[in-house]
């Protein structure tokens, strides 16, 4: 029996699509499950084939660790979840956030083949991902507790709006990024110049074809906070982040202010 139930209705392709994300060090990968988590059943303890997993509760979260791991071995990521759950929760004016499931492999085949299992592919170099709005999965690997406040992140502004994940992508990660504190230095991105900063639709791309929205993804979304507001922001998750019709100005005027800003700001 499978714990983890994947509810394609939610996908007008009916397909699960999966989009890796990284940051600018390639030292920390993140991938994003384009599903819904449909089920929360008990399961046994051996369904993932790896000799048992162990189970824990903290105050907002529901562990599962696999690969023979035990709680100790994942104190950071507990303490850090715990630790930023409030101000993220907080911050994106959720009022009632449901308990995360956080699933946890040491191992990285097993992780890949659970991941294998549940989402159809493998995202290789990938250190977690979200599964709807009450799941994400880990693989102790890279900068766990990171990893799992930016995949907790996602999972928050799910609950705002169901249909987000990667919808749209730039929104999607920048909201993360911001969320995980995943500051990025401007000027220490070579492709970041005045006169050439990028536009929505280049930091919209596809994880195989770019990561810039890793990398700038803070910058954008403190810019739409500084200007219009965290609300404004919760308005764009809402609307999948339709500038014209929040914003009232067109992509191209949005551009252009933020790109003076990160001028005025960073340069
Ligand atoms: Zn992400």
């Amino acid at each position: 029996m499978r714990e983890t139930r994947l509810d394609l209705s939610t996908r007008a392709t009916g397909t699960i699509r999966g989009v890796a994300c990284a940051v600018a060090s390639a030292t920390l990968v993140f991938f994003s499950a384009l599903s819904a988590c449909s089920s929360d059943t008990p399961t046994a303890p051996n369904d993932e084939g790896t000799g048992g997993s162990t189970t824990f509760a903290t105050t907002h979260f529901d562990f599962r660790l696999y690969d023979g791991l035990v709680r100790a071995d994942v104190d950071a990521v507990v303490t850090r979840l715990e630790g930023e759950h409030r101000r993220i929760v907080d911050d994106l004016e959720v009022p009632s956030m449901p308990r995360a499931r956080v699933e946890i492999w040491s191992n990285e085949a097993s992780f890949y083949a659970a991941m294998l299992d549940t989402v159809g592919t493998v995202y290789v170099g990938a250190k977690g991902y979200v599964l709807g709005p009450t799941g994400l999965r880990l693989v102790m690997l890279g900068d766990p507790p990171q990893t799992a406040v930016h995949e907790f992140a996602h999972v928050v502004t799910l609950n705002i709006n169901r249909g987000f994940a990667n919808n749209p992508r730039w929104l999607w990660e920048a909201v993360a990024v911001y969320e995980a504190e995943e500051f990025v230095e401007p000027a220490s991105l070579p492709y970041m110049r005045p006169g050439s900063f990028p536009t929505l639709q280049q930091l919209d791309v596809s994880f195989d074809q770019g990561h810039w929205i890793y990398q700038v993804g803070y910058v954008l979304t403190a810019y739409i906070v500084e200007i219009w507001g965290m609300d404004t922001v919760i308005a764009l998750i809402r609307a999948h982040g339709d500038i014209h019709g929040i914003l009232g100005i067109t992509v191209a005027e949005f551009e252009q202010g933020w790109h003076a800003w990160l001028a005025r700001e960073y340069f």
